[in-house]
């Protein structure tokens, strides 16, 4: 089980830091891949006039990047209102300390404080970690494809199901992390890649915006010429390490001769750029033919489709858990 909030295009960030897994595993393993539109409101909802559209766009890609669903279930979150039931059953279980300690919600409070979007101090986005464990345990998931970033979160969801277990019985499933591939991909400006900071390369960007992005791209600001030896990776010299060469790494197998070319400066960053971009054309082209096979209608089935085997699936745990509580006789 996983899920990604709707945010419209995705970017090489989302394709490896989490799509190249689901993708991977589905044929494996019995998945369940969410549009977590309501997570989306939890810090977004003054703004749901692209909520519609963006969950389309963001199918869109999914389904480009080879999420099929004849092997997986893709759902949408708010058609499958037994994640809500079971939120509310696990907050009255949730110990408030954990929800105010959680180190994530710190950091987006005082983050998230400083953008002119709405307060953000709200009930819904302190509970949000147990919505995303109701996410989980409702399909008695025991793997979670997780990034590290995300452990923290998974320890709150294992730690309700451990809470619930102990009252109730053991209903929950006890959710594991399966991490995903730790591929550092840095945005243009050589910070982490996020839409909130506008450095993102998407996964399926225009020749010329791509071109455009690749010029701007953070490298190495210790190097004035070509000659000069450069810092590809992060280091002291240049902390955050360039931005092509992590692309470079990912795209170009010969990535470790382009690193010593680099550090002995016998390449000169412009013609770095451009040998990166001829190696990211075809897969990216790939992905575009791909995308455009599907359509809005596509997306609405399938949506529709998946939301009713999630119901069915998120059904059988609710009723358990209304049993062991007591609610049903
Ligand atoms: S040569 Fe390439 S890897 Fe080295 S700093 Fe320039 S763009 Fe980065």
């Amino acid at each position: 089980m996983s899920g990604m909030r709707p945010t419209g295009r995705l970017h090489l960030g989302n394709l490896w830091g989490a799509l190249r897994k689901w993708v991977s595993i589905q044929d494996e393993y019995e998945c369940y891949f969410a549009v977590a539109d309501w997570h989306m409101l939890t810090t977004a909802y003054d703004r749901t006039e692209d909520l519609g559209s963006n969950v389309q766009e963001m199918v869109l890609d999914w389904l480009a990047a080879g999420l099929d669903p004849a092997k997986c279930v893709i759902f949408r979150q708010s058609r499958v209102p037994e994640h809500a039931e079971l939120h509310l059953l696990l907050s009255m279980v949730t110990p408030l300390s954990w929800l105010e300690n959680n180190p994530t919600w710190k950091e987006s409070l005082a983050e998230l404080s400083k953008t002119k979007h709405a307060d953000i101090r709200t009930h819904g986005f302190l509970g949000y970690p147990v919505l995303q464990a109701a996410d989980i345990l409702i399909y008695g998931a025991d793997l979670v494809p997780v990034g590290q970033d995300q452990l923290p979160h998974l320890e709150i969801s294992r730690e309700i199901a451990r809470r619930f277990n102990g009252l109730y019985g053991g209903v929950l499933v006890e959710p594991r992390a399966m991490p995903t591939e730790a591929a550092r991909v840095p945005g243009t400006d050589g910070r982490k890649m996020s839409k909130s900071y506008g450095n993102t390369v998407d996964i399926f960007e225009e020749p010329d915006s791509l071109e455009a992005k690749a010029s701007g791209m953070y490298t190495d600001p210790t190097r004035a010429r070509a000659t000069d030896p450069g810092h590809p990776e992060p280091c002291p010299e240049n902390p955050p390490g360039c931005s092509v060469f992590a692309l470079h790494k990912l795209y170009n197998p010969g990535w470790e001769a382009r690193g010593a070319e680099c550090r002995a400066g016998a390449i000169g960053c412009v013609s770095c750029k451009g040998d990166l971009l001829r190696r990211l054309e075809e897969p990216f082209e790939a992905f575009r033919v791909k995308r455009r096979l599907y359509d809005a209608r596509t997306v609405e089935g399938i949506l529709q489709e998946g939301s009713v085997k999630a119901r069915q699936k998120a059904a059988l745990t609710l009723e358990s858990v209304r049993k062991a509580m007591k609610l049903t006789p």
